[in-house]
């Protein structure tokens, strides 16, 4: 089973989003459970977390079809004590957000090493500041997010999602999500040989094809850490460390990829979702994408 759907608004109540996303034809669908550009938020109020609990079983959405994203300000691997400290209490809350909303993972961006930090530490304050948070809160996976590799963040390689993992004592509770765009952006090349005319690739130490990907995912970090996938095409080649997504089709990684993720039966029981511009275009991206499970 795929559960299919995009980060669509909770505007005016987490509540909100089972409906958006119902509304949509969506199967899946993720959401901020606070304003994601804020470091404080009201806490959920009961009545809040009620409807969404009502809302999500009247339409199906189980808690694998669900993946919640952090705020952007949140930085795990903050080189100072004080960035660290308001973002490990920023993250501990929205991880408890998601365990009072009845759900079962938390997606994030790794962390940034802000230029003050070598990887290796930023990598390593990652890990403490999950492990952290995962002491104060029950039954929530933290999700880790593949980047762009923009400025400084980590995260872009398969490597360093192996080496967060790897210092998390639970590791019960500690995932990945892949996004399409950001792994293309940083080097990864989904497409087929034959779909590239004769292009040649640049970036010869990240995985080139769709099955040599995967099959690099599952050597250096392990398909079962895999919690689920953001699709999104990319407006800029190969490689380009810039994230910019584009809908599917549109962009330079091409529908054929989207087509393979969805037949992929090594994809299951998780939710892929689209961060694609043009919410408009969202049912019928929404629909072919379901029209390609198996
Ligand atoms: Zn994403
Ligand atoms: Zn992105």
């Amino acid at each position: 089973m795929k559960y299919i759907g995009a980060h669509i608004s909770a505007s005016g109540g987490v509540e909100n989003a089972p409906l958006n996303a119902h509304a949509i034809g969506a199967t899946g669908f993720a959401l901020f459970t606070k304003n994601q550009k804020q470091w404080v938020s009201a806490p959920l109020s009961a009545k809040s977390v009620d409807l969404f609990k009502k809302y999500c079983e009247e339409f199906g959405y189980v808690p694998a079809s669900v993946l919640p994203h952090d705020s952007y300000l949140i930085n795990l691997g903050h080189p100072t004590d004080e960035g660290l400290q308001k973002s490990r209490e920023a993250f501990t809350d929205e991880m408890t957000r998601c365990q009072q909303l009845g759900l079962d993972r938390l997606n994030f961006h790794p962390g940034s090493h802000l230029n003050a930090i070598s990887v290796d530490e930023c990598l390593s304050r990652i890990s403490d500041s999950i492990n952290l948070s995962l002491e104060k809160t029950e039954g929530v996976t933290a999700v880790i997010e593949n980047t762009a590799g923009q400025g400084s963040n980590l995260g872009f390689r398969f490597e360093h999602l192996a080496q967060i993992i790897d210092k998390v004592e639970d590791k019960t509770r500690v995932g990945v999500c892949i996004d399409t765009c950001h792994a293309y952006a940083a080097g990864y090349d989904w497409r087929s040989f034959q779909s590239r005319n004769d292009e040649q690739s640049l970036f010869n130490d990240y995985s080139q094809d769709y099955d040599a990907l995967w099959a690099d995912f599952d050597r250096i970090v392990g398909l079962k850490y895999l919690r689920g996938m953001h699709l999104n095409d990319a407006k800029k080649p190969v490689g380009s460390r810039v994230d910019r997504h584009d809908p599917l089709g549109d962009g330079t990684i091409g529908i054929e990829v989207f087509q393979r993720l969805m037949s992929d039966p090594r994809l299951n029981d998780m939710p892929f979702i689209l961060e694609t511009p043009e919410p408009d275009r969202w049912p019928q991206e929404i629909a072919s994408l379901l029209s390609w499970t198996r």
